[in-house]
């Protein structure tokens, strides 16, 4: 959909960096035990949107449902997993264009397999081109809580730039349709950053987001990648992205217009009306916590080891015809390598880091090692203290990457 496959955490961040952590393996962070999140990889969507880089295709209905049948044999092959998982995540691409029969199979699969608690919550992204009356109701009957819309932008014009199926007033009739559905979470998606996205475009599209009244929304910065139709507009020139200091100022809009509607920034991109609506499964990927990933590309993380499965759909169903887990590659993460991930995670969030246990973890008292860095950004108000914990304030989320990346070891 946009932004939240837990492959970014796979990024190495440790290049160039002097670190004070033993090599030896890290224990796990003090929320390991509290379940583990599943993944799960639907790799289709209806067309291709131009800034798009996941692993996704246009698949008609046999090659969906020929996925459908290689995801039961995948999900067959990890019964031996013993994590409980307290979130399923149906993702993608757009999970939604499967039927609710091919949902519900999968969804069946999953609990008989794999250890998954009675109270565990079920995320599925949907787009509004998929949200019909019948199709909610049946989302609603498989057990969903929390579900996700990738409207992107209530702006016709934004809307067909970034390559949309649907409309604004599509979208808008989409999202009514989900909030009055009763979902425990109703969450949409925008994207901000455009290259000639006015403030007064972003704020109509925020203030029609809060009038809308979801209990959560992801605000993703635009992001450019290389081999998308968007990358070689810009290596022609076609494409200009908004300059820094712009996206800057958009998004201090975004916390100011969601914050007076009464949405929290709890992450980045995050924003909740109250802590229950918090993703208490991306919270696993920010938390460092275990999580398993099923479906072409999807990776995975066992508090030490990540892995990946092919991306390509041809390879990863050659394996499961030899019924061998389509795991692609796999690294061991070292304990300076955990280190700067869970600093970089969180200065991403408002949890902030546990600075006990921090130490616990990695040997390392980092206020006492940042000491005059961390005293000048308390002193800025970009870093908050609040007991154990230090924490980005809202002006230190919009540096959260630099801030970590200041952070020494
Ligand atoms: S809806 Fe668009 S951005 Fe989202 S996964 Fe599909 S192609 Fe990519």
């Amino acid at each position: 959909m946009t932004a939240r496959s837990p492959a970014a955490a796979s990024r190495r961040p440790t290049a160039g960096r002097s670190a004070r952590v033993a090599p030896e393996r890290a224990s796990l962070p003090s929320g390991a035990g509290e379940g583990a999140g599943l993944y799960v990889h639907v790799p289709f969507c209806s067309a291709i949107c131009p800034y798009c880089d996941f692993a996704v295709s246009v698949g008609a209905a046999p090659r969906r449902e020929a996925f459908v049948r290689d995801l039961l044999r995948e999900i067959a092959l990890w019964r031996e997993w013993r994590e409980p998982f307290d979130t399923v995540y149906l993702g993608g691409g757009t999970p939604s264009i499967l039927g609710a029969g091919q949902l519900g199979r999968l969804l069946d699969a999953v609990r008989s397999h794999l250890p998954v608690r009675d109270d565990a919550r079920i995320f599925l992204e949907a787009n509004p081109e998929d949200v019909a009356h019948e199709a909610v109701s049946a989302w609603r009957r498989l057990g969903v809580h929390t579900l996700s819309l990738g409207v992107q932008s209530f702006d016709d014009r934004e809307l067909r730039f970034l390559g949309r199926r649907h409309d604004a007033a599509h979208a808008q009739g989409a999202v009514r349709e989900c909030v009055a559905a009763g979902f425990d979470t109703m969450s949409l998606d925008l994207i901000f950053g455009l290259p000639d996205q006015s403030a007064d475009t972003l704020r109509a599209s925020l203030d029609t987001a809060v009038a809308l009244g979801p209990d959560h929304v992801s605000c993703y910065q635009l992001t450019v990648h290389e081999g998308t139709a968007f990358g070689r507009r810009r290596a022609r020139g076609r494409l200009v992205e908004m300059p820094e200091d712009e996206q800057a100022a958009r998004y201090a809009l975004i916390h100011q217009v969601l914050a007076r509607g009464g949405w929290r920034a709890y992450e980045v991109s995050n924003f909740a009306r109250a802590p229950r609506h918090r993703s208490r499964h991306n919270m696993k990927y920010w938390r460092h916590l275990p999580y398993l990933g099923l479906g072409p590309s999807a990776h995975s993380f066992d508090g030490a080891r990540r892995w990946w499965n092919h991306r390509g759909i041809e390879a990863y169903r050659a394996a499961l015809d030899r019924d061998e887990r389509p795991v692609a590659g796999s690294e061991r993460l070292t304990r300076e390598e955990l280190a700067l991930e869970a600093l970089m995670f969180g200065m991403r969030t408002t949890e902030g880091i546990d600075l006990r246990d921090f130490r616990r973890r990695f040997g390392v008292d980092i206020a006492a090692r940042n000491r005059r860095f961390v005293g000048d950004c308390l002193e800025s108000g970009l870093l908050e203290r609040a007991g154990d914990r230090l924490k980005p304030s809202t002006a230190g989320l919009a540096v959260a990457d630099t801030l970590a990346a200041r952070l020494e070891l």
